[in-house]
């Protein structure tokens, strides 16, 4: 008896080890979820001994999620969501008639869904990542990589930067990249401001960390994915096909950044209608790393060898052939050069909303 007893606890244990090994990632080593994380602890506090944030620009934080506009506007802020003014944040995609698709706030339980029909199509995409949920699907964001997708950054916690202290942006951004980089051996070096909310002081302290920003394209090319179901998946589908109807119309000489999700069974189910929208117009697809023909889009220091960029897909007749292009980057990044403004009618809907509320006394 206590022989069995003792053969079935080796088992048990030997079980655990076994469960324990098989993750990349042990949540207790991390902060709580959906929290913007202590900056006093140990690690926090490490990160914040490798890096200089003296001179970094002395804006008020902001208060809201997301924050309304300040009114009056402050000086020299270059607030996206506001003034329209991207800094030298990318906002268009380099490459010509290309839809950079791009998906924000996951991983969660419905990404495979999305991941399944992305390998079906042969598209590549990048995921701006939570890293509150990257520690919870570590497995899912291995199988991003796996399949030819491309990761990049959307803070711990999505909280919105500008009301965050520079060393509260810090402990957001090297957490999420230490938990991506216990799941797949890669630093991110790409991100995506939650609410689109950024200014000149969150510039600062992203570029330090070596992090590019990439707002999407405009009003516009805001799916509107995250409305639903307070917007209908028709009206979602039919405001995007006129987007994509004016693009297409244009002069194309640029590509575009989408702003979708996968987050729910909504965005995933709409992801899928919209998707072959674009197909339908011969638009390529790319994900950020293809759009920039950036052959390292990950930042020096990971533990694992830099995968080949994901290439642009080329939509030819059949609309589901992926070219396989290598890139010819010679290591820069490549930015659209008139990607530096877009007009306030080219905000985000929440950046509309923002400056709705900014004007709520004239309003009312
Ligand atoms: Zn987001």
């Amino acid at each position: 008896m206590v022989k069995f007893i003792t053969s079935t606890f080796t088992v048990l244990v030997l079980t655990v080890a076994m469960v324990k090994a098989q993750s990349p990632i042990n949540i207790a080593d991390y902060p709580p979820v959906n929290q913007v994380p202590d900056t006093k602890s140990a690690q926090v506090q490490a990160w914040l001994k490798e890096i200089d944030l003296t001179g970094a620009p002395a804006l008020p934080l902001h208060s809201g999620a997301p924050p309304a506009c300040p009114n009056p506007p402050i000086a020299n802020e270059c607030y996206w969501t506001c003034d329209g003014c991207a800094g030298d944040d990318i906002t268009a995609c380099a490459a010509p008639n290309t839809w950079g698709l791009t998906f924000d706030d996951g991983p969660s339980t419905f990404t495979p869904t999305l991941l399944n029909y992305l390998k079906t199509q042969k598209l590549s995409a990048s995921f701006f990542l939570i890293g509150s949920n990257v520690i919870q699907h570590p497995e899912i964001v291995k199988r991003e990589l796996d399949e030819g997708h491309h990761l990049a950054s959307h803070t711990w916690s999505h909280h919105a930067l500008t009301t965050l202290t520079n060393e509260e942006i810090v402990a957001e951004m090297k957490w999420t990249e230490k938990a991506v980089m216990a799941a797949t051996g890669l630093r991110l070096k790409y991100m995506r401001p939650p609410y689109g909310d950024i200014n000149n002081r969150v510039r600062f302290v992203l570029k330090k960390l070596g992090y590019i920003p990439v707002d999407w394209t405009g009003d516009a090319f805001d799916t509107n994915d995250w409305r639903q179901p307070t917007m209908s998946e028709a009206t979602v589908i039919a405001t995007f096909t006129k987007s994509l109807d004016t693009y297409v119309a244009g002069p194309k000489d640029k590509g575009f950044y989408c702003l979708e999700h996968d987050v729910n069974n909504a965005d995933v189910t709409v992801a899928q209608k919209l998707i072959p929208l674009g197909i339908a117009r011969k638009i390529n697809i790319a994900s950020v790393a293809g759009c920039e023909s950036d052959p390292q889009p990950y930042q020096a220091g990971g533990t694992a060898p830099m995968p080949t960029t994901p290439g642009t897909n080329s939509t030819k007749p059949s609309g589901t052939t992926r070219s396989g292009a290598s890139p010819s980057g010679t290591g820069t990044v490549v930015k659209s050069s008139s990607a530096s403004t877009v007009s306030l009618n080219g905000l985000g809907v929440a950046a509309a909303a923002a400056v709705v509320a900014a004007a709520g006394a004239l309003l009312a």
